[in-house]
């Protein structure tokens, strides 16, 4: 396990497709282990909403479900990560999106003298994911969770550039899937029986 000042860290990537879970999960893992969470898509809702430059330049690409261009992203999440300065651990949500930001971020870990204990994956089907999405929009106020056409859109960027990430976690012996289906609880005891086989 990575070290900081002789305190065992976990360092996690919760990884999925949109709308499998992930935030909700986040906050169970974030208490159960004291860790940050750290998810870049409200990362760039709070810029958005506080209409900075970022959230600007973001918005155009967030709109239409595609990724917003790496230098912001990698720029926006390596501010975040410098500025945690404590021992605790971290929970990345939204993060690494495709292998560019994959490799940025062990870039990032060897310099920050840290390193990812591991990528969890929640496993949920395409159909489930759309349902899912919808369901939320009724209520999230988010305008990239109400279009049909938007979500698929997201599902297929995921598929194309996002889930190599999985697999390049894979050949490091570092990665997890885990069936996304079934109550919060049910879901929440697979990532934590997992998680606890680490330590
Ligand atoms: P989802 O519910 O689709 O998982 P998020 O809340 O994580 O969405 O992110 C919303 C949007 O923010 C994404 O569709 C994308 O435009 C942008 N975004 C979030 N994380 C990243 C990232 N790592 N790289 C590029 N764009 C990102």
């Amino acid at each position: 396990m990575a070290q900081k000042n002789n305190v065992a860290m976990i360092n996690l990537i919760l990884f999925g497709p949109p709308g499998s879970g992930k935030g909700t999960q986040a906050q169970l893992l974030e208490e159960k282990y004291n860790l940050h969470h750290i998810s870049t898509g409200d990362l760039f809702r709070y810029e958005l909403t506080n209409n900075t430059e970022l959230g600007q330049q973001a918005r155009v690409f967030m709109d239409k479900g595609q990724l917003v261009p790496d230098a912001i992203t990698i720029g926006m999440l390596k501010n975040k990560l410098l500025s945690l300065g404590d021992d605790k651990g971290f929970l990345l949500d939204g993060f690494p999106r495709n292998l560019i930001q994959a490799i940025s971020l062990d870039d990032l870990m060897k310099e920050m003298n840290m390193e990812i204990t591991a990528l969890v994956c929640l496993n949920v089907t395409e159909e489930e994911i759309v349902a899912r999405i919808l369901n939320r929009g009724k209520t999230s106020g988010r305008s990239d969770d109400n279009d049909e056409s938007i979500i698929r859109n997201r599902y297929q960027v995921y598929l194309d550039q996002t889930r190599p990430v999985f697999t390049y976690y894979e050949a490091k012996n570092r990665a997890a899937m885990i069936e996304g289906l079934g109550s919060i609880e049910e879901i929440f005891g697979r990532l934590c029986a997992y998680i606890d086989s680490l330590k």
